[in-house]
């Protein structure tokens, strides 16, 4: 998976390449980011980016011309790794709001151009005849496109086949299924004056199968009733959830 970072801060970008899950799949090569900086497709001395809205108002606007020159720049860098499906995404709290289906569908591309917005926006005319498409990560402003970059990455990385090890508990997790998780213990056998469930301590996997299902039920209609609705269990599922009530 390919992914071309168009930032003014590309510094930041250490948090998702160092660390973690995302920084061994870079070390890896399951992931290639490149950073790129609009800054060095400026003319000026000032290297300059930004400037005053026409119209007035406070803030500043990022200026098309060196974003368009950043983007070209990332789609040849895409075809020169022979990566020719990578749709330009600008990160804006105006896009389609981030989901795991979402995530799905993004890591069906060969990779992503993402464009990163700080100040107050960037020239509308720009992401009309540059972006393919916009993505929030939820409804409220944050200061740049960088951190929801790092999280649309994050999210596509780990779903990328090998980088959770066989993949399992990337399978298990929230929302992959359509349900929430199944709560989590570990050592100690007792914290505070809690115990762990005493099945987990069995051994008899189908049990420990079953009574993490019925949680994970328990919980998405709690917590998500939207979820739950949503949700169409199969035959065994039926079974245990009929089991328990
Ligand atoms: N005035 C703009 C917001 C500017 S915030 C507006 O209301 O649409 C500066 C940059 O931060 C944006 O260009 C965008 O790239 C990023 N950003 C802010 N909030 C975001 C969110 N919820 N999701 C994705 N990107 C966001």
């Amino acid at each position: 998976m390919f992914f071309a970072v168009i930032t003014i801060l590309p510094e930041m970008f250490t948090a998702l390449t160092e660390f973690g899950i995302t920084g061994r799949a870079i070390a890896n090569h399951q992931a290639d980011v490149l950073l790129i900086n609009p800054r060095d497709f400026t003319s000026d001395n000032y290297r300059r980016i930004d400037e005053r809205p026409f119209g007035g108002g406070a803030g500043m606007v990022m200026m098309a011309e060196p974003l368009a020159k950043a983007i070209d720049y990332a789609k040849s860098q895409a075809l020169a790794r022979g990566k020719s499906n990578c749709p330009v995404v600008y990160l804006s709290p105006q896009g389609k709001t981030l989901a795991e289906p979402m995530v799905l569908d993004l890591c069906e591309h060969d990779g992503l151009i993402l464009l990163c917005g700080r100040y107050d926006g960037i020239d509308e005319r720009l992401l009309q005849q540059y972006v393919d498409r916009e993505i929030s990560i939820g409804d409220y402003v944050l200061s740049g496109g960088e951190l929801p970059a790092m999280v649309v990455m994050d999210s596509m990385i780990r779903r990328l086949p090998h980088v959770m090890g066989d993949n399992a508990s990337a399978v298990q997790d929230s929302f992959v299924d359509g349900l929430l998780d199944y709560p989590q213990y570990t050592k100690p056998l007792k914290f505070g004056e809690q115990a762990v469930p005493e099945v987990l301590l069995s051994g008899h996997h189908a049990n420990i199968a079953k009574w993490r299902f019925v949680e994970q039920a328990k919980r998405t209609q709690a917590r998500r009733p939207d979820l739950w609705q949503a949700f169409s269990p199969d035959k065994q599922q039926q079974k245990w959830l009929k089991d328990s009530l």
